[in-house]
C-alpha cells in the first residue's frame, strides 16, 4: 500500500464496493451498481459498528440481513457471497479498535455472518409469506370475481330466460328440448311436459314451408348460424299456434355445435287479425262473395296461367234491379242482392271456378281449366237457370233476370285483367240491348266498335254542349176518336261515331254523372218551344199537349219549378199543355218533400203523369196520396194483349186498374199499342188515350203536323 494510510471512511467504503461488486450480479434490483453500493454503505456502517461493540450486537447483523432482502438481494447466492465478504474483510477494513486481538475479532465476525444469515432468511422467509399471502389472495380474489361476473351473468340469463314474453327454448342437436321458459310453455298450453322433453320434429305441421326442415337440418350440422321462418304448431286442443320462429345454432369455445335456441313469437292473433283485414279487404261486406279486388288477382292468376290453360268469364248485370231498389227500398234491395249471390255461389262450385260481386248489381264468375269453351256456357246456363225462380221478399214474388256478357280464351298472358273485363263489360251491354235476359258471347270485332259507358259517359258533357242531343216526338192518340191529342217528347243522341242512340243508352249514365238535370231542361226547353210552334202554325190542330220525361234526379233539383215556369213564360205556352211524366219507381215512397214541387206544378196546371205503370211494384192505394193525373199503362200489359184471345187475367187486371183510376180522376194512357186488335180491346176496357207504333213511331216534329191535321181534316 502507497501514499496517505485511508481514513475509517475510506475503507469502510472500500469494503462496500468490494460487497457491491460481489453480490450486484445475483440481484434483482433496478438500481445500478454505484447505486446499489450507496445502499449498502449504511448496511456495511452498521456491520462495523457491530464488529467494534464490546457486547455482540446480533439484532443489529440480523437487520443487516434482513435489509438485503429489503434492497431485493433474495437470492441465497446473495447471502453466499455477502458472507464469503464479511469472512474476508470485515475485519480487514473495518477493524476500529487495532488494539483487540486479531482472534477475538475474528470470532466476533463468524458470529456477526450467523446473525446476518439469520436475518436474512427471516426475512426471506416473511417476503416469501407475505407474497405468497398476495398472490394467493390476488388468486382468491381474481377466482371470485370471474364466478362472480359468470353468476351474473347466468343470473341474468335465467331472468331473460324465464321473464321473458318471447318464448325461449333449447334443444340439443338430436332435437330434444332441455329447456323452455314460462312464456313458451304458456304458448304450448301451460303443461311443461309439453314442451320439455319432446322433440322439435314432433311439431311437424302441415303448413310448414317446404325449406323449413331444410334448414332445421343445416342448422343442426353447423352448416348456418340461424334460420328465421314463420312457422304453425298444434296446441294440445289442436287449434293453431302461429309464431315467427328463430334458431339460433350455439357452438361451445372450440366452435363446435353444441346446442340450438329457438326464439318463438305468438303472432296466431296478428296473424288471425290480419286474415280479418285481408278477408275484409276483399270481400263484399253485404253478400260475403269475393270483391272486385280479389277478382282482380284471381283473375291476373287465372290470365297468366299458360301451358295450355284456358279461363272463361260471365260478366252478369241484372236487368231492372234499380226498379225493384227504387220501389221496394234499399233494404229489399240488399236482401235481393244477397240471394242472387247465394244463388250463384251455388252455381260455381268446381275447383278453379269462382263468383265475385264487383258492385251494385254486376256480379262475375270466373271459371279456369283446359276446356272452358265449354264450361263457361254452361255456367252461364246455370246462372240463368237459378235465376229463373222468384225471389220471396217483404211477402212478393220477384223475378230477377240477368244479362250475361261472356268472355273465353287462353290463358297465354295476352290480355290484362282490365281488358277482359272491359270486353265482358261491352258484351253483357249487347245482351242487355237485345232485351235483357240472356247471355252474349264476347265478339273481338264488336268489342272494337262497341259503344261502351265510360266513352259514351265521358262524350256526354260535350255533346250536350255540340247540341248533338234531338227530340223524337210520338203522338199520343185519343181512343175514343182516333185524333192525336199531343206528343211525348223521346230525346235522342246523335253520336259522331255510333250513330243514333236511344234514351236507354244514355239517360241512366247521365242520371250517374248529373248531366241529366241541364240536358233535361234543354228537353223541356225544346219540346215546350215545339208544343208553341204547333199552336201557333196550326190553330186547326187544337190545343196539342207536350209530354216530357223527368228523371229522379231532376225531382230533387231544386230548380224543377222555377226553371218550368220560366220556359213555360218564355214560349208562351199555358201550363194546361204540358204533361210531366214520372216513373212510377220515383215516387213510391216518395215523402211530402219530394212531392212538394210536383204538387206546386200540378197546382199551377201542369198534369203530371204516372209513367211506366205497373212495373214498379206500385201500391194502387197510393196513388191518392199523389199530385198525379194521368197514369201510363206500361207496355208489358198491352203486349199480353197480342196474343189472342187475350188472357182474361190480364184483361181483367186492366179494367181494373183503369177502374180505379177513373174513381181517382185519373186519365189513363197506354204505352206500345202496336195492333189495331189492341186498340180496339183497350178502348173496350176504357182507356182513354193510347201511344204506340200503331199510331206512329216517334219521329221528327213535322210528322206530327202530318198526323193532327189529317184527323183534324177527317
Ligand atoms: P217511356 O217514357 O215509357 O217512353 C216510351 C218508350 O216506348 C219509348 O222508347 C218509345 O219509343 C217506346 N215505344 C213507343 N211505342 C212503342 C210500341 O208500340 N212498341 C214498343 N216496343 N215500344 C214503343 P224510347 O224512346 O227508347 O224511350 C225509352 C225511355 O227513355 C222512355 O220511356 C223514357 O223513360 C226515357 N226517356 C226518353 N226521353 C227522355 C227524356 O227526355 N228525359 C228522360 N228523363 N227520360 C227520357
Ligand atoms: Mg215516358
Ligand atoms: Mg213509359
Amino acid at each position: 500500500m502507497s501514499g496517505e494510510p485511508d481514513g475509517p471512511e475510506d475503507r469502510l467504503r472500500r469494503f462496500a464496493t468490494i460487497w457491491s461488486r460481489a453480490i450486484f450480479p445475483v440481484t434483482a434490483s433496478s438500481l445500478t451498481r454505484v447505486e446499489f453500493e450507496k445502499e449498502l454503505m449504511p448496511l456495511a456502517r452498521r456491520l462495523r459498528d457491530a464488529l467494534g461493540e464490546r457486547t455482540l450486537d446480533a439484532p443489529a447483523a440480523q437487520a443487516v440481513g434482513a435489509a438485503l432482502i429489503g434492497v431485493h438481494c433474495t437470492d441465497p447466492e446473495a447471502l453466499t457471497r455477502t458472507l464469503d465478504v464479511v469472512d474476508a474483510y470485515l475485519v480487514l477494513y473495518c477493524r476500529a479498535d487495532e488494539d483487540r486481538r486479531e482472534d477475538e475479532l475474528r470470532a466476533r465476525c463468524a458470529r456477526l455472518q450467523h446473525s446476518v444469515a439469520a436475518g436474512f432468511a427471516q426475512a426471506l422467509r416473511e417476503r416469501t409469506l407475505v407474497e405468497q399471502e398476495a398472490i394467493s389472495r390476488a388468486a382468491l380474489s381474481a377466482r371470485s370475481a370471474v364466478a362472480e361476473a359468470l353468476h351474473a351473468s347466468e343470473a341474468r340469463f335465467r331472468a331473460v330466460f324465464h321473464g321473458a314474453a318471447i318464448g325461449i327454448g333449447i334443444a340439443d342437436l338430436e332435437g330434444t328440448v332441455l329447456e323452455a321458459n314460462d312464456a313458451l310453455v304458456r304458448m304450448f298450453g301451460g303443461a311443461e311436459n309439453l314442451v320439455r322433453g319432446r322433440n322439435v320434429v314432433e311439431w311437424t305441421h302441415p303448413d310448414d314451408a317446404p325449406h323449413l326442415w331444410r334448414l332445421y337440418e343445416e342448422l343442426v350440422r353447423g352448416e348456418r348460424e340461424h334460420y328465421r321462418v314463420e312457422k304453425a304448431f298444434y296446441r294440445p286442443d289442436g287449434t293453431a299456434l302461429w309464431t315467427n320462429l328463430t334458431v339460433s345454432l350455439l357452438r361451445d369455445a372450440d366452435g363446435v355445435p353444441q346446442y340450438q335456441l329457438a326464439l318463438v313469437e305468438d303472432t296466431t292473433e296478428r296473424r288471425l287479425l290480419n286474415l280479418r283485414l285481408r278477408y275484409e279487404a276483399t270481400h263484399d261486406a253485404l253478400t260475403g262473395l269475393p270483391n272486385r279486388t280479389l277478382f282482380f288477382e284471381r283473375l291476373e292468376k287465372a290470365l297468366a296461367a299458360g301451358d295450355g290453360m284456358r279461363f272463361g268469364l260471365c260478366y252478369l248485370d241484372l236487368d231492372g234491379f234499380k226498379t225493384i231498389n227504387d220501389s221496394l227500398g234499399h233494404a229489399a234491395g240488399d236482401r235481393l242482392l244477397v240471394e242472387v249471390a247465394d244463388r250463384l255461389q251455388g252455381c260455381a262450385t268446381a275447383p278453379g271456378e269462382m263468383v265475385a260481386r264487383l258492385g251494385g248489381d254486376e256480379f262475375v264468375a270466373l271459371t279456369t281449366g283446359r276446356d272452358t269453351a265449354a264450361e263457361v256456357d254452361d255456367l252461364a246456363g246455370r246462372i240463368m237457370h237459378a235465376l229463373s225462380a222468384p225471389i220471396r221478399i217483404d211477402g212478393r214474388e220477384l223475378t230477377v233476370r240477368g244479362s250475361i256478357g261472356i268472355v273465353e280464351g287462353p290463358a297465354a298472358g295476352e290480355r290484362s285483367p282490365a281488358e277482359v273485363l272491359r270486353s265482358a263489360d261491352i258484351t253483357m251491354y249487347r245482351a242487355k240491348s237485345a232485351g235483357g235476359n240472356r247471355y252474349e258471347l264476347a265478339d273481338p270485332e264488336a268489342d272494337a266498335r262497341a259503344i261502351t259507358r265510360h266513352g259514351l259517359t265521358t262524350a256526354l258533357p260535350a255533346a250536350l254542349e255540340r247540341a248533338e242531343f234531338f227530340i223524337e216526338y210520338q203522338p199520343l192518340v185519343h181512343l175514343g176518336d182516333g185524333s192525336v191529342r199531343g206528343a211525348e217528347a223521346l230525346v235522342r243522341w246523335l253520336h259522331p261515331q255510333h250513330g243514333v242512340l236511344g234514351p236507354d243508352q244514355f239517360i241512366p249514365l247521365a242520371e250517374d254523372t248529373g248531366l241529366i238535370v241541364p240536358l233535361g231542361r234543354w228537353v223541356l226547353e225544346e219540346s215546350v218551344r215545339q208544343a208553341r210552334v204547333w199552336q201557333e202554325r196550326y190553330e186547326d190542330a187544337g190545343s196539342l199537349r207536350i209530354n216530357v220525361n223527368l228523371s229522379p234526379m231532376q225531382l230533387t233539383h231544386p230548380g224543377l219549378v222555377s226553371d218550368t215556369v220560366d220556359i213555360l213564360e218564355r214560349f208562351g205556352l199555358e201550363p194546361g199543355a204540358l204533361c210531366l211524366e214520372v216513373t212510377e219507381s220515383a215516387l213510391i215512397g216518395a215523402d211530402d218533400d219530394l212531392l212538394k214541387p210536383l204538387r206546386r206544378l200540378a197546382e199551377m196546371g201542369v198534369d203530371i203523369a204516372l209513367d211506366d205503370f205497373g212495373t214498379g211494384y206500385s201500391n194502387l192505394a197510393n196513388l191518392r196520396r199523389l199530385p198525379v193525373s194521368v197514369l201510363k199503362l206500361d207496355r208489358s200489359f198491352t203486349q199480353g194483349m197480342q196474343r189472342f184471345p187475350a188472357d182474361p187475367v190480364d184483361l181483367k187486371i186492366v179494367e181494373g186498374i183503369v177502374a180505379l183510376a177513373h174513381s181517382l180522376d185519373l186519365s189513363v194512357t197506354v204505352e206500345g199499342v202496336e195492333t189495331g186488335a189492341q186498340a180496339e180491346q183497350l178502348r173496350d176496357l176504357g182507356c182513354d188515350t193510347a201511344q204506340g207504333w200503331y199510331y206512329a213511331r216517334p219521329g221528327p216534329p213535322d210528322r206530327l203536323h202530318e198526323l193532327a191535321l189529317c184527323d183534324a181534316t177527317r
